[in-house]
């Protein structure tokens, strides 16, 4: 089997980092990109605080502390990720992106080189197909936050190889991480069941049926979910909770995924949740204040 040591991570973003700080962690040499060389520096510097904090509850020594964040160099052109065995693309969750960035990447990696997504939603198959390599293709899909959330969702495309999903499955484990393989249909398992759920509270809250409060509260207190699904929605990111669910609606051809025109809204306005600052809570005090 092909051993893995070296990882790139495309996408610097709030999966990106949680990635990356994972595989560091895990043993690996770790190479970072994103579109916008900001967000690799902020992304490492979040990681080393991340990781200090990991070292001060007693969760990992101080020497694989440092030598995690020795491992983890920025590559701010893609020709910089052309060592790698492994590339796990993390970027925003809109197909065109996704289609682009990952054709361009073919170009600069190697031929053996494994290829893995970590979409929410869009089909492993489709994203694999526009690539040179189907066959060494995955869906590798973190939860967030990835150094938290112990599963990872593993997702094969019609054409990924039984090396490739051999490889992926060593990796995981090798990580600590539980496996759930799911099929390639639209948002897997985790999201097909969460997405609706979460659109399904927004939507009680457009219909007036409870305030963003209530609905946190009553789901934590009376469904005993460890955070409310506003909040949640706000945590992953609008954008990409509208994104899936236009996956889900358009994939599955079924009005029960429609997408609440309150999260469509909150999107257009730029409210993606915490990450802008706003979103179903207003996050610049220091307490998280209801928007409604
Ligand atoms: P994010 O908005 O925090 O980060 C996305 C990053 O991608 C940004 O830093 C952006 O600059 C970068 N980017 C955009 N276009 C790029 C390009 N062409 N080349 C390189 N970088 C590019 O988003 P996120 O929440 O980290 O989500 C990233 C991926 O992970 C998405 O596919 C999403 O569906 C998936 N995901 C998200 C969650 C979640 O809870 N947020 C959980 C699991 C999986």
């Amino acid at each position: 089997m092909t051993e893995i040591k070296t990882v790139g991570v495309i996408g610097a973003g709030q999966m990106g980092g949680g990635i990356a700080h994972v595989f560091a962690l895990g043993g690996f040499n770790v190479r970072v990109h994103d579109i916008n060389a900001d967000r690799i520096a902020a992304a490492t510097s979040l990681i080393e605080k991340n990781i200090a904090r990991q070292v001060r509850k007693g969760m990992t020594s101080e020497a694989d502390a440092e030598r995690a964040v020795a491992s983890i160099k920025p590559a701010p052109r893609l020709a910089d990720l052309g060592e790698c065995d492994l590339i796990v693309e993390a970027a925003t969750e809109n197909l065109e992106i996704k289609k682009k960035l990952l054709a361009e990447l073919c170009l600069h990696i190697r031929k053996d080189a494994f290829l893995a997504t970590n979409t929410s939603s869009l089909s492993i198959t489709g994203l694999a197909a526009g690539t040179d390599r189907p066959e060494r293709f995955i869906g590798l899909h973190f939860m967030n936050p990835a150094p938290v959330m112990q599963l990872v969702e593993v997702i094969r495309g019609i054409a990924t190889s039984k090396e490739t999903f051999e490889t992926i499955k060593a990796l995981v484990t090798k990580l600590g991480k539980t496996m759930a393989v799911a099929e390639d249909f639209p948002a897997f398992i985790v999201n097909r069941v969460l997405m609706p759920m979460i659109n399904e509270a927004i939507y009680t809250l457009y219909e007036g049926v409870g305030t963003v409060e209530a609905i946190d509260t009553g789901l934590k207190l009376g469904a005993n979910h460890p955070m409310g699904p506003l909040e949640l929605a706000d945590f992953i990111g609008l954008d990409t909770c509208l994104a899936i669910m236009q996956v889900l609606y358009e994939g599955l051809a079924d009005s029960k995924y429609r997408p609440c025109p309150l999260l469509v809204k909150y999107v257009e306005a730029g409210w993606l949740g915490r990450k802008t600052g706003r979103g179903f809570y207003d996050y610049s005090g220091e307490k998280p204040i209801p928007t409604r």
